[in-house]
């Protein structure tokens, strides 16, 4: 029925959907995807013929227009199924908006659950999993960066980041001058995939595993919980300073 439906889709092996997400993308009036060759491929992979049904692409700045077409249509009656590249929309991927504005118009906005990154890591990644606090990615400039984990520092909550391959041992680098070496860690890399792979340790230690590898894949860091090691104040003031002075560079 007209709605919209956020449907969970897999992070690295295809038959990682649940059958709920496969009934709603074959028998939706619209699909809106982040990338519409995946979301293809995807219904390919699963026997799901598209029809006369075309694949809208939709994004994270997607304007304000594309928006209130989508959310006109479904006020017209459409169910409108939206998917992201991988794992679940809204979560560090786009969604809120239209999820947001949909709820806004009155219409239905339903979730058909199913992998995320963020969960994956946990169940694989050798840490507490009783609370955690998901800090998606955090920004590239190492000053910006730096003050962020700082920030969390104190949580006693374990840390999740999404973060990119190439940019994997300078964040372990700052992870360790922010929080302390003695933190635990976990790298979850390639989650579900062929070469998935979870390097567990305190943070100095991945620092020196990472270091000077070319590191492929997706990433999922894991940070242990605060309370365990005491971390020097001045330590955290120096690695700001240098961090800064560096920005100014
Ligand atoms: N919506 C997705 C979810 O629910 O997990 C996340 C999308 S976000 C744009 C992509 C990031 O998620 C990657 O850069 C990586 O940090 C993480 N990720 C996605 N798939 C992964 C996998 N198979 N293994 C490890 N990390 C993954």
């Amino acid at each position: 029925s007209a709605g919209l439906y956020l449907v969970a889709t897999p992070i690295g092996t295809a038959r990682d959907i649940t059958l709920r997400a496969l009934d709603i993308l074959a028998s939706c009036d619209m699909i809106a995807a982040e990338d519409t060759r995946t979301a293809r491929k995807l219904m390919e992979i699963h026997g799901i013929p598209l029809g006369d049904r075309r694949i809208i692409a939709f994004h994270d700045h997607s304007s304000d227009a594309a928006v209130a077409r989508l959310v006109n249509a479904i006020r017209d009656g459409a169910s409108l199924a939206c998917v992201s590249e991988a794992g679940t929309p809204l979560i560090a991927d786009p969604g809120f908006e239209l999820a947001r504005a949909v709820r806004a118009a009155g219409l239905p906005v339903t979730a058909a659950p199913g992998p995320s990154a963020v969960v994956t890591a946990l169940s694989v990644g050798d840490l507490p999993t009783d609370r955690f606090a998901f800090c998606g990615f955090l920004p590239a400039a190492p000053a910006a960066r730096l003050a962020e984990l700082v920030d969390l520092r104190d949580l006693p909550f374990t840390l999740v980041f999404y973060e990119s391959p190439k940019r994997i041992h300078d964040f372990l680098a700052a992870a360790r001058d922010a929080l302390g070496s003695d933190r635990q860690a976990s790298v979850c890399r390639e989650l579900t995939k062929k070469f998935e792979e979870v390097s567990t340790g305190r943070l100095s230690d991945l620092v020196d595993a990472f270091d000077g590898r070319n590191v492929k894949g997706e990433i999922v860091v894991l940070i242990g919980r605060a309370g365990a090691v005491a971390v020097v104040e001045a330590d955290i003031e120096v690695a700001l300073r240098q961090a800064m002075q560096t920005m100014r560079v």
